[in-house]
């Protein structure tokens, strides 16, 4: 068992030091290039990051994916072994941020980070994910120099191309085959400003775009025109009602504990009350239980837009706005899992809560191929935000607690 209050000693003698990598971090201003003008990419943030590592004794290894539009987009790792060397744990961070957006919202210039008298450090990727990515080196050289072996080997991963599927990152070092289905992952990019949610499961996402189209017309004179807002009318009434009665089942590790199927958005038709509309629009957002294949529930839906088409002599076509099919959860019995909650009980004198969210983290790729991984931070959500913040406390807290998770004896 480790000394914690060595441990805590050393974060607190650590704490100046961590918020300059954050804010030499920021001021690479790392904006990913495919979400927005401007960015310059990861490069110049993957150099600093690296130099700080190297500085500390590590060795560091280097993936370029290969962008066809944007060049090389890079992906950094180093390991420190442990007792069992046979399985890595990997502590995840994105070095990429996304536009300051408005500059006007800003009381400060994005990429000049300030740090405030009462610890909050200012600039974009400050929070996501730069407070992720210090805490993870912080934790790794934590271990370092306090001699502290961890039970298995420790690798801290930072990767490009989160903020737009990461394709040139995490996915990317998927393919090439980096993991192994024994290994464990801590993605510190989604939390509480206590800390004491676990992420182990996500809901699919499915959007979807209906267009209906019948013929306009007086609204004096139906029998020359074919309703568009009527039929898709029912179409709504009719995917609402079966979707839910079918999908019903439930799981109690998701708040709600269900599928969700939400008409949202209509798209104007026509100008005029008095006018039968030709075309009418509306969308269905769908959050979806893992264990359902988002091609049924496809398959249903077009069954129903079938009967419709039939039954109001108009044509629909569907389309698929934005499509996230869930990676089978990693479950709340895994060892990482356990590990993380002891060490966050341990630590913080809270009962932390598994469970699942409704969608959309890098951790599906990983879970996709077998490695069990948590997504789990202390944050105040300032995410993509102007004036987006971290505290220092937190990132340092955030640190303690994963020495705590990559060492603990008994969980
Ligand atoms: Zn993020």
């Amino acid at each position: 068992m480790i000394d914690r209050e060595v441990l805590r000693q050393w974060f607190e003698d650590h704490k100046m030091e961590a918020a300059q990598v954050l804010m030499d971090f920021i001021k690479t201003a790392p904006v990913n290039p495919r979400s927005g003008e401007g960015g310059k990419g990861e490069i110049e943030a993957a150099k600093v990051l690296s130099g700080y590592l190297e500085k500390w004794g590590f060795e560091v290894n280097r993936i370029d994916a290969e962008d066809p539009e944007f060049g090389p987009r890079p992906n950094i790792w180093t390991v420190l072994e442990g007792e069992d060397t046979s399985k890595t744990v990997w502590l995840i961070g994105h070095m990429d941020v996304v536009s300051p957006g408005d500059l006007s919202q800003w009381d400060t210039d994005p990429f000049e980070p300030v740090m405030t008298e009462d610890g909050w450090i200012i600039g974009r990727g400050s929070e996501d994910n730069g407070q992720g990515v210090v805490s993870s080196m912080f934790a790794l050289r934590a271990m370092k120099e306090l001699d502290i072996k961890p039970k298995y080997n420790v690798a801290v991963l930072l990767v490009a191309d989160e903020e737009t599927g990461s394709d040139y990152g995490l996915a990317y070092l998927v393919k090439k085959g980096l993991f192994k289905e024994i290994d464990m992952a801590i993605v510190p990019d989604g939390g509480t400003p206590d800390g004491h949610f676990i992420e182990v499961a996500e809901k699919s996402i499915l959007w979807l775009r209906f267009t209906v189209k019948g013929k306009q017309a007086h609204a004096s004179m139906p029998p020359a025109g074919v309703n568009a807002r009527r039929a898709a009318s029912y179409l709504a009434v009719y995917l609402d009602e079966y979707l839910h009665d079918v999908y019903a089942d439930r799981d109690n590790l998701f708040e709600p504990p269900y599928s969700t199927f939400e008409l949202t958005k209509i798209e104007t038709n026509v100008d005029s009350v008095n006018i039968i509309p030709g075309k009418d629009v509306f969308y269905m957002d769908m959050r979806i239980l893992p264990q359902w294949k988002l091609d049924d529930i496809i398959d249903d839906v077009y069954s129903i837009v079938s009967k419709v088409e039939y039954e109001f002599k108009v044509s629909i076509s569907v389309d698929v706005v934005q499509r996230n099919d869930a990676a089978p959860p990693t479950s709340p019995d895994a060892e990482i899992v356990r590990r993380l909650k002891k060490a966050i009980e341990i630590d913080r004198s809270i009962t932390p809560v598994v469970g699942g969210i409704g969608g959309g983290t890098v951790a599906a790729h990983l879970r996709e191929v077998g490695v069990d991984s948590v997504v789990w931070a202390t944050i105040e959500e300032f995410a993509h935000q102007p004036n987006e913040r971290a505290h220092i406390d937190n990132l340092i807290g955030d640190a303690r607690t994963f020495v705590l998770t990559l060492t603990l004896d008994e969980f």
